[in-house]
């Protein structure tokens, strides 16, 4: 099948599904999600990416109502059934149904699942990427994957009218993250980024890329730097789970990066075999 869908225990294809007018997730974003991207019908770094989004619910008082391991296998299975071998995965849960009003203790919903698996491929490696830089006017409670993502829409649709891939979020002159990645930079051999704080989402990708360059011996530090420091890196290069390290070649019309090749591409190369390791070595071409 193309793609399948979950919603409180039914079971379609997406488009097939049908949802609730009362929703919380469609009057208020009411909820939280959780993304991951499969290799060979295997969804990388799963583990990971379910425990951030229990993490994310509980901040928000929503109790998912599927036991871990029962989601896990969920998602193995509707990962496996689907015939691309290269898929996004996404959870996600919302206060539920109820008729519309603010306050939840009194919205008399459950908590609803949605699970959804679609044929999608990682950010290739190969090519360089192009960005803008625009002022991070989110909340303050970014660690949270939250549903709520209008910043980020506006800030990809403005990327993509300026013929760009992604754009690099700052805060006054401190660089965040991305509208849906975190950003990164190589400066004299250490590996630049932010603090997992109430500014950033604490990324999977960019832990895991933190933890093989430790292991690698390139030195890691996770402190604020400025907008000038990223037009200065000797490279620039974004995470997530579509992107395992997606090197940028351009900002705001301004060439940068390209001084540290051999660097960025021992990441990218420990990237990818850790994405083969945990497709069982093969990938169907
Ligand atoms: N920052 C934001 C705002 C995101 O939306 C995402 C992913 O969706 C990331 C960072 C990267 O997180 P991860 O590596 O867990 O996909």
């Amino acid at each position: 099948m193309e793609n399948i869908a979950y919603y409180n225990g039914k079971i379609s294809s997406i488009e097939e599904m049908m949802i609730p007018m009362n929703e919380r997730s469609s009057y208020f974003g009411d909820g939280v999600y959780d993304a991951m991207f499969t290799v060979n019908h295997v969804p990388l770094a799963l583990d990971d990416h379910l425990r951030r989004f229990y993490r994310s619910a509980k901040r928000i008082d929503i109790d998912i109502p599927m036991p871990f391991d029962e989601l896990r296998e969920l998602v193995l299975d509707f990962c496996r059934r689907i015939d691309s071998p290269d898929a996004m995965a996404y959870v996600q849960a919302t206060r539920g149904v109820g008729m519309r009003g603010h306050a939840y203790r009194f919205a008399g919903g459950r908590p609803s699942l949605w699970v959804w698996v679609k044929p999608d491929a990682l950010d290739p490696m190969d090519r360089a990427y192009k960005c803008i830089t625009m002022e991070d006017t989110r909340f303050l409670h970014c660690d949270i994957k939250t549903i709520n993502l209008l910043p980020s829409v506006i800030y990809t649709q403005r990327a993509e009218e300026a013929g760009c891939d992604e754009t690099i979020l700052h805060r006054g002159d401190r660089v965040t993250e991305c509208a849906h990645s975190n950003v990164h930079i190589l400066k004299d051999g250490v590996f630049r980024t932010a603090p997992c704080d109430n500014l950033i989402l604490p990324g999977i990708t960019r832990a895991h890329r933190i933890a093989q360059c430790r292991e690698m011996g390139i030195p890691v530090v996770e402190e604020p730097f400025t907008l000038t420091e990223l037009m200065d890196a000797d490279e620039v290069f974004f995470t997530s789970a579509s992107a395992l390290c997606c090197r940028v070649r351009e900002i705001d019309g301004r060439p940068v990066g390209g001084r540290a090749p051999e660097l960025i591409r021992r990441i990218q190369a420990a990237a990818w075999r850790e994405a083969l390791e945990e497709a069982n070595g093969q990938r169907w071409e």
